[in-house]
């Protein structure tokens, strides 16, 4: 019987191609087109073979798909990962059946536009940073909503999705936050406190509907927005508005899956 497409990709480590193989053969058994390249049009799901930095690749070479992504865990820690490259059988059983769900994670947009007119945005799945070239320091005006809040100097600014909140973002302090909610999560990256400068020490978490705006308070410094470790350079910034973007991206889960069992076996 003829099925629909199936997408894999790898991180191209040798225990992912070689998974890789395994995976095609079985599909490819049960009638399945499998390809290593993704269409909007036919794709029915995709699988990525890696650990979390290669399933946020795919994510972005796919350009944030619709159809349902499940990670095979080669990697080290897995968080967007749900099956081990020992269950691939019980994995396509139970995929023929419906026997998962999904998890709709919501991303996070940046859009900045320049004194030239450039106007971009960018999506991030885990998170937007905001930095500064090299290890100089940026200073920027911060917003919420309609409210000024503070003269933000540091090193940057993380703004984390509840998906991202386990990676970067808890390097720096932040808080772990179930995906569950919908919030943005905006971490400073060493802010300075003295008495030319002051900043929020601690992350703050912002609701849905509100947006963060930051402006460089020199509008000449280099500026780095880097989403989900994909840099972009910029000068001349006028304005950078952060949101909860409508994109979301389509995690399949299986009936063990729970986040906070994850969180206590990747962390503790
Ligand atoms: P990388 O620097 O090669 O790896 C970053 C590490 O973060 C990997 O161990 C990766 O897990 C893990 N990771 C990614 N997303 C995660 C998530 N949602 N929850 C928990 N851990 C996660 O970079 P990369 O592979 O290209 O991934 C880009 C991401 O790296 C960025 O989005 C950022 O969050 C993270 N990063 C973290 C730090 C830090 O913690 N100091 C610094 C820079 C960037 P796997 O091993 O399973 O791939």
């Amino acid at each position: 019987m003829k099925r629909g497409c199936i997408s894999v990709f790898t991180n191209g480590t040798d225990i992912s191609l070689k998974n890789r193989s395994m995976l095609v053969e079985k599909l490819s058994n049960k009638g399945y087109e499998v390809r290593n390249d993704y269409s909007p049009a036919d794709t029915e799901l995709i699988i990525c073979i890696g650990g979390d930095g290669a399933l946020l690749r795919t994510v972005h070479s796919c350009n944030f798909p619709d159809c349902p992504i499940i990670g095979i865990n080669t990697g080290h820690l897995g968080f967007f990962q749900e099956i081990s490259p020992e269950s691939l059988d019980d994995f396509i059983s139970d995929y023929e059946q419906g026997e998962y769900s999904i998890q709709k994670l919501s991303t996070v947009k940046a859009t900045v536009t320049t004194d030239n007119g450039r106007c971009e945005s960018h999506l991030g799945l885990n998170e937007i940073l905001i930095k500064g070239r090299h290890s100089y320091s940026i200073h920027l005006d911060i917003s919420i909503g309609e409210t000024p809040i503070e003269r933000f100097s540091g090193d940057g600014l993380l703004v984390a999705t509840p998906a991202g909140s386990t990676a970067y973002n808890y390097s720096l302090g932040g808080s772990i936050v179930d995906p569950r909610l919908k919030l943005l999560q905006v971490t400073p990256i060493a802010p300075m406190n003295t008495t030319a400068y002051r900043s929020f020490t601690s992350s703050i978490l912002l609701p849905a509907e509100l947006s963060l705006g930051v402006t460089p308070e020199h509008s000449d410094d280099v500026i780095y927005i880097v989403n989900d470790g994909i840099e972009t350079e910029y000068s001349g910034v006028k304005k950078i508005g952060v949101t909860i973007s409508d994109t979301h991206v389509r995690l399949m889960r299986f009936k063990n899956y729970d986040f906070w069992n994850k969180v206590k076996t990747k962390f503790l």
